[in-house]
Formats: C-alpha cells, sequence, structure tokens
C-alpha cells in the first residue's frame, strides 16, 4: 500500500479530501514511494483561515520571543539533520551531502531570522520640527504564502518562511508536489521549536493550489521560486490581485575564463557547479566562455576526461558525485535538449544518454555531457537545460565574453575567473546579472545578503533574504507626533508644510 502524505493545517496532520493525488518517485528505481494529496482550493482556504486566526497573537509577541523560537527551530533543524537529509535525498536524488548543504543553506537564513529584533528596529527622529519627534516602524503583513521549486526542498521554504515568521507573520507554503516530506517536517518542527498553531501551515498542490493562493484576498503578499513562465505568471495574477509578489524564475549562468585564469582550479570549479547536484540547481554553472581559442582548446582538454570520470551513483553513495534526476519527464527534456545541441550543430564531445546505473536501470540517472562550439544563436544556449550538462560557447576577447551574459535573457548568476583586478572589477560592474563570482563558481550570497536575479530570472523588485526579505515581508508605518510646548495654538493652515 502506497504511503500517502497529508497536508500540515493549524498544527495537525490533515487527509486531503480533494481526491487528486501525484505520485512521490524515488529517483533512484523509479518506483512511487509516496502519493501526495493536491489541495482543492478549499483546503487551502482552510489553511489560510488557520494563519489568519494565529496572526494577531503571533505578530503581537515581541520579537525578542519571535527569535527564541527560531533559535529553537535552528537546534532542532540540526538534531534532525541526517533524517531530513535521508528524506530529502530519498525524494530529490541529490547526495547525502549535497542535502545537508541544502538544509544548512536554510538553517544560516534561520541564523539571520534569529537577528529579527534589531532587523525590524524603526528609526527616529527627535525634533523634526517645533514639539514634533517622527518615527517609523516595521510591521508584519498578515498572511502570507510561499510557492516553492524541487531543487532546494529544506533551503528554499527556510529562506521565505524563516523571515516570515520572525516578522511577525503568518505562512502558508506550497512545496514542490515531487518532493514535499521536508518542508511539512520543518513545518512540525517549527511547532516544536514553539510557534504556536496555524503560524506556518504547509499544503501540498499543483496549479489549482497555486491559483487559490493568488486570489485569497487574505493573502497579503506571495514569495515564489520555481521555473520563468510559472514565476512570470505568478507575478502578473499576484499583483493584479493586490498582493505584494517577489518570484525568481530559471537561468543560465555562464562562467568567463580569462587567459590568465588557472586553468586547474578553473576545471575543478566547473566540474562541480556544472555537474553537482546533476546540473539541477538555478546556480548551476551551464555555460563556460573561455576567452580565446587557445584557453578553449586547453580547457577541453582538460575537462573531457573528467567529465567521462563523473561518478553517478545512488543518493547515498558516499563517493558519488551526483545522483539521480528529479523525474523521468526531466530526465527527458535534458536528453531532448542535448539531442537539440547536436541538432543546431554544437559538438557533443562527451554524451551522457547512454549511461545506465547498474541495477537501477529504471531510475533516473544520466551521465554528464559536455558541448563546445556553442552559439549563442541556438536554442540549447538560449534556453534553461537544468540537467548535467555544460556547454562551450568561446569568446575572442573580454568584451564578446562579457556580452554573451548580459545579452541572454536570463541573469541569475554569473562568475568570471581571472587573476586581473581590472578585468574582475570592470565585468563585475559591466555584466547585466544580479549576482557575481569573482573566481568563485557559484556565487550564492550568504543569507544576511540577499538572493536574487535579473532580467527574467527574477519579477518584482525586492529580493530574497538579508534585508531585502525583511523589507518585503514588513510593511512601514511612518507617524509625527506633535506635543506644543505649553498647548500653543498654531491655528490653522492651508499651504502644506514645510520646513523653512
Ligand atoms: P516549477 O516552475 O515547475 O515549479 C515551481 C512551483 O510552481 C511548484 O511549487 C509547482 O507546484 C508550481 N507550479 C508548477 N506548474 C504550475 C502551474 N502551471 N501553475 C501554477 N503553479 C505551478 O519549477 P521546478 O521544476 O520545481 O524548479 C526548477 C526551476 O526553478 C528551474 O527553472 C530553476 O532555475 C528554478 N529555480 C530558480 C531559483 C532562483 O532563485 N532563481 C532557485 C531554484 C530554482
Amino acid at each position: 500500500m502506497t504511503r500517502e502524505l497529508t497536508h500540515f493545517i493549524n498544527g495537525a496532520h490533515v487527509k486531503g479530501t480533494s481526491g487528486r493525488f501525484g505520485d512521490v518517485f524515488d529517483p533512484a528505481t523509479g518506483e512511487v514511494q509516496a502519493r501526495a494529496p493536491f489541495a482543492s482550493a478549499s483546503e487551502v482556504a482552510v489553511a489560510v483561515a488557520a494563519a489568519a486566526k494565529a496572526f494577531p497573537e503571533w505578530s503581537a509577541q515581541n520579537p525578542q520571543k519571535r527569535a527564541r523560537v527560531m533559535f529553537n527551530f535552528k537546534a532542532l533543524v540540526e538534531r534532525e539533520m541526517d533524517s531530513l537529509a535521508r528524506m530529502l535525498s530519498a525524494e530529490h536524488g541529490k547526495t547525502l551531502p549535497d542535502a545537508r548543504g541544502d538544509i544548512q543553506r536554510g538553517l544560516e537564513v534561520i541564523e539571520f531570522a534569529c537577528g529579527i529584533p534589531h532587523l525590524s528596529k524603526g528609526e527616529y527622529t527627535e525634533g523634526a520640527g517645533p514639539g514634533i519627534d517622527m518615527y517609523s516602524m516595521r510591521q508584519p503583513l498578515g498572511v502570507v504564502a510561499g510557492i516553492t521549486p524541487f531543487n532546494f526542498p529544506a533551503m528554499i521554504p527556510m529562506w521565505m518562511f524563516g523571515v516570515a515568521i520572525a516578522c511577525g507573520n503568518t505562512f502558508v507554503c506550497k512545496p514542490s508536489e515531487k518532493d514535499p516530506s521536508v518542508p511539512l517536517r520543518l513545518a512540525e518542527l517549527m511547532m516544536e521549536a514553539g510557534a504556536p498553531a496555524g503560524v506556518l501551515n504547509v499544503v501540498i498542490g499543483d496549479k489549482e493550489a497555486v491559483d487559490a493562493i493568488l486570489h485569497d484576498p487574505t493573502i497579503q503578499a506571495v514569495s515564489f521560486v520555481g521555473s520563468t513562465a510559472i514565476a512570470e505568471y505568478v507575478y502578473r495574477t499576484g499583483t493584479a490581485a493586490g498582493k505584494r509578489v517577489q518570484a525568481m524564475g530559471g537561468a543560465k549562468n555562464h562562467a568567463i575564463i580569462m587567459p590568465d585564469a588557472d586553468l586547474d582550479q578553473v576545471t575543478d570549479d566547473l566540474i562541480g557547479a556544472g555537474y553537482g547536484s546533476a546540473g539541477e540547481r538555478c546556480m548551476a554553472i551551464a555555460v563556460a566562455v573561455p576567452v580565446t581559442d587557445k584557453i578553449g582548446d586547453a580547457l577541453v582538454q582538460r575537462l573531457k576526461p573528467r567529465v567521462e570520470a563523473l561518478k553517478i551513483g545512488l543518493p547515498t553513495d558516499s563517493e558519488a558525485n551526483y545522483g539521480p534526476l528529479v523525474t523521468r519527464e526531466h530526465r527527458q527534456k535534458v536528453i531532448s535538449y542535448i539531442d537539440m545541441g547536436v541538432r543546431e550543430g554544437a559538438e557533443l564531445v562527451v554524451d551522457g544518454r547512454a549511461f545506465k546505473m547498474q541495477g537501477y536501470e529504471n531510475g533516473y540517472f544520466l551521465g554528464g555531457s559536455l558541448f563546445d562550439h556553442v552559439k549563442p544563436e541556438m536554442q540549447s544556449y538560449k534556453d534553461e537545460i537544468f540537467g548535467p550538462v555544460l556547454q562551450i560557447a568561446r569568446a575572442k576577447d573580454f568584451d564578446a565574453a562579457v556580452a554573451l551574459p548580459t545579452n541572454h535573457i536570463y541573469g541569475n548568476g554569473v562568475a568570471i575567473y581571472t587573476r586581473d583586478g581590472d578585468a574582475a572589477r570592470e565585468f563585475a560592474s559591466r555584466v547585466k546579472v544580479g549576482m557575481v563570482g569573482i573566481n568563485v563558481p557559484i556565487p550564492v550570497p550568504l543569507a544576511y545578503h540577499t538572493f536574487g536575479g535579473w532580467k527574467r530570472s527574477a519579477f518584482g523588485d525586492v529580493n530574497q533574504h538579508g534585508p531585502e526579505g525583511v523589507r518585503f515581508y514588513t510593511r512601514i508605518k511612518t507617524v509625527t507626533t506633535r506635543w506644543p510646548k505649553g498647548g500653543v495654538r498654531e491655528g490653522s493652515s492651508f499651504v502644506i508644510p514645510t520646513m523653512k
């Protein structure tokens, strides 16, 4: 009998009632390991009502008390690190060390959120005018929602609910239906940490649940991470319904390799950042841009044997570089992009399509592929592949190299490898991409900075976590007070008050 997952609403596990389900697969075997209920609009409404009921008491808690819940939550997640990592890798397919990294990066946002008393402090001006003081305060929005992708089932929910809840909001999380078990467990742990019932709810679902969130008048803000088409839809629909929306989308991250770069270090970094987590990372390096053909030839010579030697294994195999892809459909999509690259005339230096994992022939494993001579007009260059495929697009000089990520429709992350400070500085300033690494392959900003891409990698103006996260999940209110000395009256004024 297949295990049936539940929603987590108002502090309790709740069976799905819509009659609609999705399968959660074991990506290593291709077998169904659980059934996930897909919430109907009315089930989402129950979760929203629970969050709305919890809001007055939770938002009235002093910020130190909310911070203490975050401290407790961090300790509980650390206590459960191993079991959470196993749960995560069993549904997603990433290796255990990578699953721990997924959880740890989320915990770093929780650590940041522990500073909420300081982060949410307002501003005060004494004596802004005669007897006039002015202050501004940040207030939570109310019920907010987060819709998350399959590829970071721990980190991305924590990016969102960590900051939102610490700010005093209550939360409805709609995780990816492909790997929802970790977000469900995190919600249980949040209660154990001291958050009252209804503060963090998890509803599993598909478009129907997302649409219910986007149209629910109680929900004040929606945070989304996923593919670009859905990000744009969520942004447009949510903002049209009067909500604050931040929606992060897809990516195509380039690494520029200048002629003075340390090619051995570059090779190590490209292998890790291109193929780690089977390339299913929004900050994966998808395109390497060697500057000059000489560097291109030297790079391909180094990369080819390393890609051929990649160790693809079970998520539990401690030697594996990466495990299976998330679903059969996703594996097929990646393969069809490799087919497309070949058709478009790129040179397939290493072909991972035929890889089979012995004893796990029905699993979603895929070998690493490497393309050379990829051109900007090819569709396989323009689109996000999101798999273990690295494309090399050679550039003749620095300007041609900067132009590639700058002109690409996506603008999430980018890296440059060089020993030349001038080139690095100019690159960081000129390139039209939101997150830049200088000799750093995956420049994911730490929790106290902020995460967000440019162009079609992000819709909305406010980034995830860091001070921008606090801004996203709070509303500013500015209060002007006047206490006239000795009750002196100034009479009516018909002109706008100014500071003379
Ligand atoms: P996805 O867009 O398929 O799903 C994301 C969320 O949207 C899920 O919760 C899903 O249930 C929901 N959804 C799917 N189809 C929908 C529809 N038609 N209407 C409404 N909601 C829908 O993305 P995914 O495959 O889970 O994740 C991979 C994508 O996420 C990649 O494109 C990757 O680049 C992107 N991503 C971006 C970032 C970032 O910060 N920019 C981070 C991680 C992942």
